[in-house]
């Protein structure tokens, strides 16, 4: 019998209508899949039904990974080992579909990471992740909302992002306290290139450190009061960072870029 680990973040997905949801997401047939944290098997199962050319799975729990071995023998290919500490860009030969109902606690993260890591040559086609409700609701914000942000503007630089649906807390056991979203994310074919997306992260950082205030502040700690900047852009510093676009902030990072330059 296992017993959940609540700080691996461990809720199993039991519901078998979200399952089916969830592998009807993506194409799954004779493509090589990762899914991430796959804990009990309840979501490889579903995906090995689908006939997929290969499947590697990262779970941290040596339990789980133990457990695994012994319910899907050579069917996997078991990383047990922290998702964080896997090296993405690196690990496929194969462009990869990404599986992940994910541990609550470093879902941001992950995406963080692989967001800030893509090269060009994206190593997935597809992310099909799960998220806690309310960080699904700030990645797929537009511009003018409240949940607009960080997030979104990372999200959004080389992704589209779709919302597949929300997940109520019976879907799974042991329950969460929280609702969940299913988000499907795919490559852009045209983004602005950035030369270290680490200087969009920091402007994004900066704007949003006081959402309420106006942008004058974060602009003049950032781009010293250069005016070229603003009449190029086109910002008007009067207003919240909530209040410019998606765009804005990737060409406002091209010009932090190309400071000094
Ligand atoms: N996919 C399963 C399901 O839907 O029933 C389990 C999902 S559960 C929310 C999250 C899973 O991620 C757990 O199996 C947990 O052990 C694993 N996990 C937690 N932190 C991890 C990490 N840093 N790297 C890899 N797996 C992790």
């Amino acid at each position: 019998m296992i017993k959940a680990k609540k700080s691996l973040g461990q809720n199993f997905l039991t519901d078998r209508n979200v399952l089916e949801t969830i592998v009807n997401t993506a194409e799954i047939t004779n493509k090589t899949i990762l899914e991430i944290g796959p804990g009990t098997g309840n979501l490889t199962s579903f995906i090995l039904k689908k006939n997929p050319k290969k499947v590697f799975v990262i779970e941290k729990d040596n339990d789980l990974a133990e457990n695994l071995k012994n319910i899907f023998a050579n069917q996997l290919t078991i990383i047990n080992d922290d998702v964080l500490n896997i090296d993405e860009n690196l690990l496929f030969e194969d462009t990869v579909t990404v599986f992940g109902n994910l541990p609550y606690n470093i879902s941001t993260e992950i995406l963080s990471k692989w967001i800030v890591n893509l090269k060009d040559n994206f190593w997935f086609d597809h992310l099909i992740l799960m998220f806690q409700k309310e960080v699904a609701d700030r990645i797929v914000a537009k511009f003018n909302t409240s949940a607009y942000g960080r997030l979104s503007i990372l999200s959004n630089w080389k992704l589209n992002v779709q919302k597949i649906c929300d997940i109520k807390p019976e879907s799974f056991s042991p329950r969460p306290k929280i609702d969940s979203s299913l988000l499907l994310f795919s490559p852009k074919k045209d983004f602005y290139k950035i030369k270290d997306p680490k200087n969009l992260e920091k402007i994004t950082r900066v704007f949003f450190s006081h959402r309420r205030k106006m942008l004058k502040k974060p602009f003049n700690q950032l781009f010293n009061g250069d005016q070229k900047v603003i009449e190029k852009l086109k910002i008007n510093l009067n207003l919240r960072p909530q209040n410019l676009d998606f765009d804005t902030y990737y060409e406002l990072t091209r010009e932090y870029e190309s400071l000094g330059s």
